[in-house]
């Protein structure tokens, strides 16, 4: 009997749980939360009570390995929004062109989407779920990972296993158990963004015309909101600040500044909505990348996934789509056996990383408020990307390109196509 052990029941290691199905006989998914069955909130997840969008790439992924999951979950209350018919989006300050770009999103509040993802993974036979239990650390044997302690009210017990997996997020210790074996670790890139999220609950008195409203930062004003439709008739309203420029958590301080990026419309619905939640918090002080792709020497036995391999920024709204994109490459590289597991999924997930760490630097870097290097190829595409932003206005297919390449249905070269490349360079002067 083969038994993998994944530490971490959120969606990370839900979805790397997930591709384990049909290649180890026992799979146990280890949290030290309660995992509740109403899919509340849980302290090991407090990201979860602020905006969190699955992407139609991530859907799509859901989908192939939960069959009819998605259609469920909009069953239940959550909204596919199609994207820009029933979204918004103001992108560096350029209000988008309301085509139908083909792509979309899954919105439900976090705990909803855990829940339902909760639920299909323990379906599977073999799966186990581990509630309640603290990971202390891993047994290993002649180099090799054997097994996990993990521990409950100080009681400590060893879960012999053939592969553990750390999904323990951004904290994830698979870095710290290489230095206390003396073994190489990997280099860490960061982003320092220095931002905090604000967020609540709300219940707009009359219904909204649209489904999302997206305004991302500018230079000179490093905030923006997400003013997102979820289940049941709640709304999300999630504000963000970076370069330490924080939004208040008082209701006037919230309300004043929310109008420094907000339009009318949404300031009046959200001014005149009840409040359901108070206004929660999450800092985020950088974006994290564990470049373990590049290690020589790594245990076998031994795999890091989602964020504990790479925390993004969140305003991206991409690390669960990255997570089930991780899955599905996890899920290949198990199909062609152990040998090299860790070197093969590491490369695999690289590949997946790479792009929307670039594309989320150079967002970031397009604020003149974040520190970090500008090499003069990431200047020359902000310039462009300035540009597409400015044609996208009033041009589907400049919109089109570029909602599709953030929202990872397409690599970030489709921006540099002829066609839209041509769209930019002319739509650009007659605009400018
Ligand atoms: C503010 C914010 C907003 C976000 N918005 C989006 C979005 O819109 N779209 C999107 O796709 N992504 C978003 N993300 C990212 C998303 O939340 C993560 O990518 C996703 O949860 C996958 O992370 P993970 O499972 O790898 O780690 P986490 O979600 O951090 O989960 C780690 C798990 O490990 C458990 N754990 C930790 N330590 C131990 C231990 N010692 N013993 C036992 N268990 C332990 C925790 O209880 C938790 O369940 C957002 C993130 C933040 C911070």
């Amino acid at each position: 009997m083969t038994h993998a052990v994944v530490l971490g029941a959120s969606m990370g290691g839900l979805l790397a749980a997930r591709a384990l199905v049909g290649s180890y006989d026992r799979i146990t998914v280890v949290d030290r939360d309660p995992l509740p069955e109403d899919g509340g909130h849980r302290r090991g997840v407090p990201q979860a009570k602020h905006f969190h969008t699955i992407l139609l790439r991530g859907e799509q992924a859901l989908d192939g390995m939960f069959p009819g999951l998605t259609d469920e979950l909009v069953a239940a209350g959550a909204l596919r929004v199609g994207f820009n018919v029933d979204a918004r989006f103001v992108l560096a300050g350029h209000p988008m062109v309301r085509a139908d770009t083909g792509a979309s999103d899954i919105q439900t509040t976090r705990p909803m989407l855990e829940g339902a993802v909760r639920a299909k993974v323990a379906q599977h036979p073999g799966v186990r779920l581990l509630p309640e239990h603290d990971v202390v650390g891993p047994v290993f044997e002649n180099g090799r990972v054997v097994g996990v302690k993990v521990a409950r009210d100080g009681a400590e017990e060893v879960l012999a296993a053939d592969l553990v997996i750390d999904a323990m997020g951004r904290s994830g210790r698979a870095r710290a158990w290489l230095a206390s074996l003396g073994l190489p670790t990997p280099a860490e890139d960061r982003i320092e963004v220095d931002m905090m999220y604000a967020s609540r609950l709300v219940r707009p008195p009359v219904p909204f015309p649209d489904k999302l409203v997206l305004v991302g930062p500018v230079p000179g004003r490093p905030t923006g909101f997400a003013f997102a439709a979820q289940e049941h008739g709640q709304w999300m309203v999630t504000q963000v600040g970076m370069a330490g420029d924080h939004p208040p958590t008082d209701e006037a301080g919230f309300l004043a500044f929310l109008e420094r990026s907000a339009p009318p419309d949404v300031l009046d619905a959200v001014a005149a909505s009840a409040p359901l939640t108070g206004i929660r918090t999450h800092r985020f002080p950088a974006s994290l990348r564990r470049r373990y792709e590049r290690l020589r020497q790594f245990p076998p036995g031994l795999l890091v996934f989602g964020d504990a391999m790479c925390s993004f920024n969140p305003i991206y709204g991409q690390g669960m789509t990255v997570a089930a994109m991780e899955s599905e490459a996890l899920r290949k590289c198990l199909r062609d056996g152990e040998a090299d597991l860790a070197g093969r999924f590491f490369r695999a997930a690289a590949k997946i990383i790479d792009p929307v760490w670039q594309l989320n630097a150079l967002g970031d870097l397009a604020l003149p408020e974040i520190t970090g290097h500008r090499s003069l190829s990431t200047k020359a595409l902000n310039r462009y990307v300035a540009r597409l932003q400015r044609v996208a206005t009033h041009d589907p297919v400049a919109a089109t390109a570029f909602i599709r390449t953030i929202g990872l249905l397409q690599p970030p070269s489709s921006i540099l196509r002829p066609d839209v490349l041509a769209r930019v360079v002319v739509g650009g002067v007659r605009r400018s």
